[in-house]
């Protein structure tokens, strides 16, 4: 039973929100302003468990979903994720990652290789510390990050990826400097657009660095040039460097829409599965987990939620939809 949507689109990825807390405050997913001291974090009765994790990982998988992406919320700060990890790993096949912040990578990184995960993305969106810490605004310096990236490496998680949100006026100076210094390394960096999910990150088009000015930036000092989508609904495009010497890729969702290919789901930490990152809903799947419900029932009312789908955000994007009430990133995961 694999469902398409009303698009004809197929559900194959599945991310999965861990946790909503975070030990950052990246202005543009969890300002300060909003997520202070009083914010009100689920609590730890309302998050689903590694068990009714994993039970509805097995779900979606009979449903077609062959890529998983652990996320949060910092997924590394939900304690004891290598125990998810193993249980999602010895269900089989799958392609089984991670997007971290890296803050807790240099301690987690060799428990997390052993418990099965293959690879990893870890966010930096500078190797200045002043502007880093302008970003993650929290005084996290880079390098911690570099040294969880490092880490990573050592034991053995291939291929890293980096993820580095663009936004004008804030890091636009850091991309040059982030393209030299893993040019030549084996870990692919992606840039992001910076995207209006949620909605309370102040979100601007004009601080939005639109991906041929990133990409024209690079190719003046590195050439570049395009490279083929590695399978159907690959979210980056990719340019490989001229000299041989590896790949970037940028994820243009806001200049260059990729709906049209979007096979992802989401899942966030309370157990509610989100069919867009620009949800404004979502489908209550824990009162199924923890009544009475089978897993063919489960399957079931997933499959019903994927055949009415419609989302096209990023194609329908304009100046009234970015006031919408969205779910915020934190909550269903990037
Ligand atoms: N905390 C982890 C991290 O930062 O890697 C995982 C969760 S985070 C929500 C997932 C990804 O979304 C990160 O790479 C982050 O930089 C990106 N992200 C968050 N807010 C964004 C925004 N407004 N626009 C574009 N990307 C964003
Ligand atoms: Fe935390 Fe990741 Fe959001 Fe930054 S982008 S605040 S690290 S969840
Ligand atoms: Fe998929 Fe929604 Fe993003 Fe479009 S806007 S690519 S439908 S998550």
């Amino acid at each position: 039973m694999d469902p398409l949507d009303t698009l004809g689109r197929p559900l194959h990825d599945l991310r999965i929100s861990v946790t909503d807390r975070c030990n950052f405050r990246c202005v543009y997913c969890m300002p300060k302003e909003i997520f202070g001291k009083d914010f009100q974090f689920l609590p730890r009765a309302e998050i689903l468990t590694f068990e009714e994790i994993e039970r509805l990982v097995r779900i979606f998988v009979g449903l077609g979903v062959q890529k998983i992406r652990l996320t949060g919320g910092e997924p590394l700060v939900r304690r004891d994720l290598e125990r998810l990890v193993e249980k999602l790993a010895a269900l089989g096949d799958l392609d089984l990652t991670l997007t971290t912040n890296g803050s807790l990578l240099a301690q987690k990184a060799n428990a997390l290789a052993a418990a099965g995960l293959r690879r990893i993305t870890v966010s930096l969106d500078s190797l200045d510390d002043a502007t880093f810490r302008t970003m993650n605004d929290v005084d996290f310096p880079v390098a911690k990050v570099l040294a969880g990236i490092e880490a990573a490496r050592a034991a053995g998680l291939a291929p890293i990826k980096i993820n580095m949100v663009t936004k004008r006026g804030v890091n636009e100076s850091s991309i040059v400097p982030m393209a030299r210094y893993f040019k030549g390394t084996g870990m692919t960096l992606r840039f992001i657009e910076f995207m209006d999910v949620g909605s309370t990150n102040g979100w601007r088009l004009d601080d939005v660095v639109p991906a041929r000015e990133i990409v024209a930036l690079i190719d003046r000092e590195m050439p570049l040039e395009p490279m083929a989508p590695a399978y159907r609904g690959e979210v980056a495009n990719r340019y490989r460097y001229k000299d041989g010497s590896g790949e970037i890729g940028i994820i243009a969702s806001v200049t260059q829409p990729f709906c049209a290919d979007c096979t992802r789901a989401r899942l966030s930490a309370d157990g509610s599965l989100y069919t867009c990152l620009f949800a404004t809903q979502g489908h209550d799947l824990r009162a199924l987990v923890r009544g009475d419900a089978t897993d063919e029932e489960i399957a079931k009312a997933i499959a019903a939620v994927w055949t009415e789908r419609t989302d096209r955000y990023s194609e329908l994007r304009s100046g009234d939809t970015a006031g919408l009430q969205k779910i915020e990133m934190s909550f269903i995961g990037g």
